[in-house]
């Protein structure tokens, strides 16, 4: 039984007379407390009421009785109310009132739930405005397109899948034929007439039913069916793509009909307030004389611009002639300028109201304006920064607001190159992967890394095509425009590395099949080879099929304002994760203020690098290895004060050697061979050393400080590489800050003989040197264990910086590398509600955070605290940082400006208890 609910269920709007308001959308939907905002302030809207959400969620429970039981009376009220203001009836044989209704939820689900128009009508009614309008064409058009609507959607006729014909369609089809006339506007009022007829009759051999004739049925009918549409296929698959909970549910609006398909002094349009593209504060939009709203998006006429000034900049674009323009494309401003005058002055007092841009829909029916909406109209990056800023200029908006106003991610629009608008419209996507690394890329084919080389520097475009990526294929993914493969998720190796480099990648596509003996990759029944073109667009995963153009997005002035506007109000600082000077130098340009993690694994990978850190795994000795050592301690000194000199001044987290060595070897037989010949042993030996490095689940291997324990060598070098760096810089005047991180600590012991090698290798080369620097040694905490014992490893390290990929992985016991397989299922069926590896899983991870840091400052007051892990840049995981306490975050280069933005929006969220915690001080 439906529970008596004692609030109001039903609330009334019109003639600047409103039960809501605006700030009511989470009952009242975001139409229904727009449409009351706006009749509060004056701005004609046509009269109705909204029934609230929560009685969706009761008709979800209790049914249709349920349901009517508690609203009847206030929705009948609500039609006295708009009879009332209408000066016409609902039902009424002479001067009837028509009705529509529609869906509105919280958040906005453009097209996905029914809407019925024109409700009220039945024969009788229909003659009787025939004779009130004395347009019999428009009365009749609008009847059929009331059975058509109700018939599909509350009668159910409407067609199950994209293939199926709508019944009414068919049988339009059939009248145009026999009629011999191929445009609607050529049928006649008695043709329209004739459809009504055949429209019910194809109502009633496919149901059984007759169509209702009975107004106050056809209402019910309607709102039952909008309630049932918050269910419908597309309605959840949206709200799971948007995060919409399928709690909140669909308020109903019903609301006076407005005509703008009524003759010539009818029109219909949609408008924004600011160019949603670009952010310019242009009022523009589009329009349809003698048109019902869906004509000017349905694509069948073409719909006119608003303003004189938009028509003419439309007109070049359109290549049509300004007599052309004039005559048969006019402006709003040109056919009706009066109208037009007070659409302008209700758009400014719109936009003045809500301080934000609008996203408008207004009808003219017989010379008098109706708003029918007004929404927060959505925008591109570039055009929510512009935005945001002028507004704060034009001191519509304070620095909070325009600060907030700003959805990080958006930023990314602007930081990576973008498709060609026009290219991409023609374009045809061939198969889709993961949005690993955003950005637009498109080039040729190759699939092998040292080709990619090859091919590039014959300066040719390449898009490296691979099943995976390894750390071997890094010079190639360097060269190349963007990448491309069919296995491994958001944090496999391509989709960390690309991101790093701020590159184009889409990762596991796993609908391509790759051959690399023929050198042929196949989707969808499509086959490319090498050398053929394609376009990745590594912010939707799509992959393309041929060259499209792409263009690199100018950072803005107002861009830059943002981000110091940003940094004025955060705490937090935001570093970046940076392998080479290149990296460093672009991370800094996007006002990175230190490099959070340089994993100096990435280092041995080129040309003589690798050979002779080859050399030092595949020795069978101390002495062997340190002779391996000594060949790399040139080449990473070297690497070091390139990155020191980019990073001058600001602080470097230097991480030493994390992978399992089995990642560095040759498992290929001729690069087996080639070593075994450098290095005077036979192939055989190269080969058994490589299989005795072998592990099952090298993650969980021998890794991370486990290698600089069992050869203290590696570490040992590795610091003194670094520390000489930073001496040979001092002399040079440069200023270099090297911290010194041990990974994958789990024990306090282990940490502490890491930093007994670290500190006794500095003391020496010190002494050696007669000269010293500044440094600290610290830790990554991404071993659960580290975390819970962090009080007692905080006394071994100055600063603690957590490896949420590798303490996502453990924590959950989720392979970063094979999670693929069953994350989507997990997400499809909600056992998870976001990708732990992409958004940081506060309930879990976060406790380890939160407690870790706890522990490590109770030992260690000062402690200072980062994360460098992929959520470092992700702006819900670096709210979360804030939260916690840490001092920085760091993150791929681009993305510091998306975590700078966040890291402000944290900082100005945040109620001052939640700063107590907080020790943590900008150092
Ligand atoms: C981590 O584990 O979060 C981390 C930053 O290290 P890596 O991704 O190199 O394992
Ligand atoms: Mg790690």
């Amino acid at each position: 039984m439906a529970k008596e609910i004692k609030q109001k269920n039903v609330y009334l709007f019109g003639n600047k007379f409103a039960d809501g308001k605006a700030d009511m959308k989470n009952l009242l939907g975001g139409k229904g407390a727009n449409l009351a905002e706006m009749s509060l302030i004056g701005v004609p809207v046509p009269p109705g009421f909204t029934i609230t959400t929560e009685m969706c969620t009761e008709y979800n429970l209790h049914g249709r009785d349920g349901v009517i039981k508690l609203i009847k009376k206030e929705v009948e009220e609500g039609i006295a109310f708009t009879e009332k203001i209408m000066g016409s009836k609902f039902g009424d044989k002479k001067n009837p009132c028509l009705f529509s209704v529609r869906s509105g939820a919280r958040a906005s689900m453009p097209g996905m739930m029914d809407t019925i128009l024109n409700l009220g009508l039945n024969d009788e009614v229909a003659e009787g405005l025939v004779k009130k309008s004395g347009n019999d064409r428009f009365v009749w058009d609008s009847y059929r397109r009331f059975v058509q609507m109700y018939g599909d959607v509350v009668m159910g006729l409407k067609p199950e899948s994209k293939e199926d014909i709508d019944p009414f369609e068919e049988i339009i089809e059939h009248l145009k034929e026999k009629k011999k006339v191929t445009d609607d506007s050529q049928l006649t009022a008695a043709d329209f007439k004739e459809l009504v007829k055949l429209f019910k009759k194809a109502v009633k051999d496919k149901t059984g039913k007759d169509f209702p004739t009975d107004p106050w049925e056809q209402l019910w009918g309607s709102i039952m069916s909008v309630f049932d549409s918050w269910m419908n296929e597309r309605a959840i698959f949206y709200r799971k793509l948007n995060n919409i909970p399928a709690e909140w549910g669909t308020a109903v609006n019903v609301q006076a009909m407005v005509f703008g398909n009524m003759g010539l002094t009818s029109a219909t349009g949609v408008a924004f307030t600011r160019d949603a593209g670009t952010g310019e504060d242009i009022f523009n939009g589009e329009y349809l004389i003698n048109a019902q709203g869906e004509d000017v998006v349905a694509g069948i006429r073409t719909p006119q611009q608003i303003t004189k000034e938009g028509s003419i900049r439309w007109a070049k674009l359109a290549n049509v002639t300004e007599k052309d323009r004039a005559k048969n494309f006019p402006s709003l401003e040109e056919t009706m300028p009066k109208l037009y005058k007070e659409l302008m002055k209700t758009q400014e007092k719109l936009e003045n109201h809500y301080k934000d841009m609008q996203d408008l829909e207004f009808t003219i029916q017989d010379g008098k304006l109706w708003m029918l909406q007004t929404r927060n109209g959505k925008r591109t990056g570039a055009a929510m920064v512009k935005i945001a800023v002028d507004m704060l200029d034009q001191k519509m908006i304070d620095e909070k607001t325009a600060i907030l106003r700003v959805e990080p991610n958006k930023l990314d629009e602007l930081l990576h190159p973008v498709f060609d608008k026009t290219a991409i419209s023609n374009a045809k996507v061939v198969a889709k992967g993961l949005p690993a690394s955003p950005g637009a890329a498109t080039g040729q084919i190759v699939f092998h890394a040292d080709e990619a080389e090859e091919w590039a520097a014959k300066g040719k475009n390449i898009i490296l095509v691979r099943i995976e990526t390894s750390p071997e294929d890094l010079k190639g993914m360097n060269v190349a425009n963007g990448i491309l493969t069919a296995r491994g998720g958001m944090t496999s190796h391509a989709a960390v590395v690309a991101r790093g480099m701020g590159k184009c990648c889409v990762s596991g596509a796993g609908a391509i099949k790759i051959d690399y003996k023929k050198r042929t990759l196949e989707t969808g029944g499509v086959k490319f080879e090498e050398g053929d073109w394609i376009s990745l667009n590594g912010s939707t995963g799509e992959v393309y099929n041929g060259k499209i153009e792409t263009r690199t997005p100018e950072l803005s002035g107002d861009f830059g304002k943002l981000m110091k506007l940003a940094d004025k109000n955060s705490r937090m600082l935001v570093r970046t994760n940076a392998d080479t000077p290149h990296d460093a130098k672009v991370a800094r340009e996007f006002g990175a203020q230190g490099i959070g993690l340089c994993r100096t694994e990435h280092m041995f990978f080129e040309g003589i690098k690798i050979k002779a850190m080859r050399e030092m795994i595949l020795a069978d000795d101390e002495a062997g290895r340190r002779a391996g050592l000594a060949k790399l301690l040139p080449m990473q000194r070297e690497d070091f004060e390139g990155i020191f000199e980019a990073m001058h001044d600001l602080p470097v987290t230097v991480r030493l050697l994390d992978p399992p060595l089995h990642e560095f070897v040759p498992h290929e037989e001729a690069n087996q061979a080639e070593m075994a010949k450098e290095m005077g042993i036979s192939a055989a030996e190269v080969k058994a050393k490589v299989e005795s490095l072998h592990e099952f689940n090298p993650m969980l291997g021998h890794r991370g400080c486990r290698l600089g324990n069992t050869y203290p060598e590696i570490s040992e070098m590795q610091t003194r590489a670094i520390i000489e760096a930073a001496l040979n810089l001092k002399k040079k005047g440069i200023t270099a800050k090297p911290e010194i991180m041990i990974p994958l600590t789990g024990t306090y012991k282990e940490m502490k003989m890491q930093e007994d090698i670290v500190r006794s290798t500095i003391e020496t080369v010190f002494k050696e040197r007669k000269d010293k620097i500044d440094y600290l040694v610290g830790t990554m905490i991404e071993v659960p264990r580290a975390a819970l014992v962090a009080d007692k490893i905080a006394e071994s390290a100055e600063f603690f910086s957590f490896g949420t990929n590798d303490l996502t992985q453990m924590t959950f016991g989720y392979s970063r590398d094979d999670a693929g397989k069953f994350l989507p299922v997990y997400l499809e069926k909600g056992l998870l509600k976001n990708d732990p590896f992409q958004i940081l899983d506060q309930e879990g991870v976060g406790q380890l955070i939160k407690m870790a840091i706890e522990k490590g400052r109770s030992t260690r007051k000062k402690l200072k605290v980062g994360i460098c892990g992929e959520h470092g840049g992700e702006p819900s995981s670096v709210e979360f940082c804030h939260t916690v306490g840490m001092d920085y975050v760091s993150c791929s280069p681009f993305r510091v400006p998306i975590a700078r933005l966040a890291a402000a929006q944290a900082a100005l969220k945040e109620t001052k208890k939640t700063v107590k915690k907080a020790t943590a001080k900008k150092k």
